[in-house]
């Protein structure tokens, strides 16, 4: 007997059928209940989210905000605040509930079936997902060492090339590209070719390693640069994001972007966040405090790691797919949650999350049963 043809998702769309499902964090909620534990007594070290909490200043405004559901929100003072920050036209500025919105606008804006976008090995899940959802292609470059190869991504670029996708810091790798290899790739990049510079780790590098790529846009019209408030502004659930672009690319995404596509709440939190230096300050101190311990532990359990300049670390669990599954699920029977990379090739990895003190230690401990 044959299959039926006709039924409602055999009408789908064949390249939104070709996408894999992005694989969020496990939910805390979601290993409580399997667990029968209570919440309070689980880490997650999942999702790179900030282990202060939320900007407290962010917090109060997106609490004051509250009265005033009613209405529609009005975007102007964010955007206004984050022009100035950055030094551009208010034009400039493209927000998204969360900046995977802005990633999925451009994938709208620049590409669909007849055209490719290019991404590294072991980039954000996000790219490909964008890239196909609009029917793009999507060109996988090798990765060098974790990281981006950009001689071998300049050299993917085909006629019908229409966005590069560029994570720096990257995520799940934490690779870094240092502000002059960014700066000659787009030296070497053809105009009509979009670059994505996902900078949504940038607050945690290192002083030396800093830059400022928004810079660069009226020599490279082509670069837009995204940012966000989920990682060290703490506003993960909020979704608050937003890209910077010249003023033509931006007038474009802002066409097709959602008119009210961040909520009241989100903009007040982002609008005060911004001036929490204190907060900020603290966020880094913790991660870089944080990183160190980490880093100091698994090579002392002798655990491969990547260097990562971002807020989590990718280590090497076990020799094989099948153990480091199996180290994944003994850390969760602790009540432990790190990221497994399977989606990413990379079965032999977990990616952890650098938490606040305790939430390391209990991530170490925990490991240390596990390896025996
Ligand atoms: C976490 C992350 C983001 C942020 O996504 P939001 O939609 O802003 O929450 C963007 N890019 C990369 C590479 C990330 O890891």
């Amino acid at each position: 007997m044959s299959m039926p043809q006709n039924t409602p998702a055999q009408q789908s769309l064949s390249y939104i059928r070709a996408i894999a499902a992005y694989q969020p964090g496990k939910p805390i909620t979601e290993l409580a209940r399997e667990l029968g534990l209570p919440v309070e007594r689980i880490v997650k070290l999942a999702s790179n989210e900030n282990p202060l909490g939320m900007s407290p200043r962010g917090k109060a405004a997106a609490e004051a905000a509250l009265a005033g559901g009613e209405r529609y929100p009005d975007p102007f003072d964010l955007i206004q605040k984050l022009a100035a920050r950055h030094g551009v036209a208010a034009s400039q500025i493209v927000l998204g509930n969360g900046s995977n919105d802005v990633l999925d606008l451009i994938a709208r804006v620049f590409l669909d079936s007849g055209r490719s976008a290019i991404a590294s090995q072991y980039a954000f899940a996000v790219y490909p997902i964008a890239t196909l959802s609009v029917g793009g292609d999507l060109l996988t470059v090798p990765a060098r060492q974790f990281g981006h190869d950009l001689d071998a991504m300049r050299d993917a670029i085909r006629p019908d090339t229409r966005v590069i996708w560029i994570a720096n810091p990257n995520n799940p790798t934490g690779t870094f590209l240092s502000a002059s290899a960014l700066r000659d790739f787009l030296a070497r990049v053809p105009e009509n070719v979009i670059v994505v510079l996902d900078e949504a780790y940038t607050e945690y590098l290192a002083p030396a390693d800093q830059y400022d790529a928004v810079g660069w846009i009226a020599e490279f019209p082509n670069l837009i640069v995204s940012r966000t408030f989920s990682k060290i502004y703490g506003m993960a659930g909020l979704r608050l994001g937003y890209g910077i672009a010249a003023a033509p690319v931006a007038d474009l995404l802002n066409r097709v972007r959602q008119p009210f596509n961040c909520n009241n709440l989100a903009l007040a939190a982002a609008e005060a966040a911004l001036d929490d230096a204190d907060f900020l300050h603290r966020s880094f101190a913790a991660n870089r405090d944080g990183m160190t311990t980490l880093v100091t532990a698994l090579k002392a359990l002798g655990l491969e790691i990547i260097p990562s300049s971002g807020n989590f670390l990718t280590f090497k669990a076990g020799a094989d797919a099948s153990r480091t599954a199996a180290v994944n699920q003994a850390l969760l029977r602790q009540g432990v949650i790190v990221r497994p990379l399977v989606g990413y090739q990379m079965p032999e990895w977990l990616r952890v999350t650098i938490g606040t003190a305790a939430e390391n230690e209990r991530f170490l401990a925990a490991l240390k049963v596990v390896l025996g």
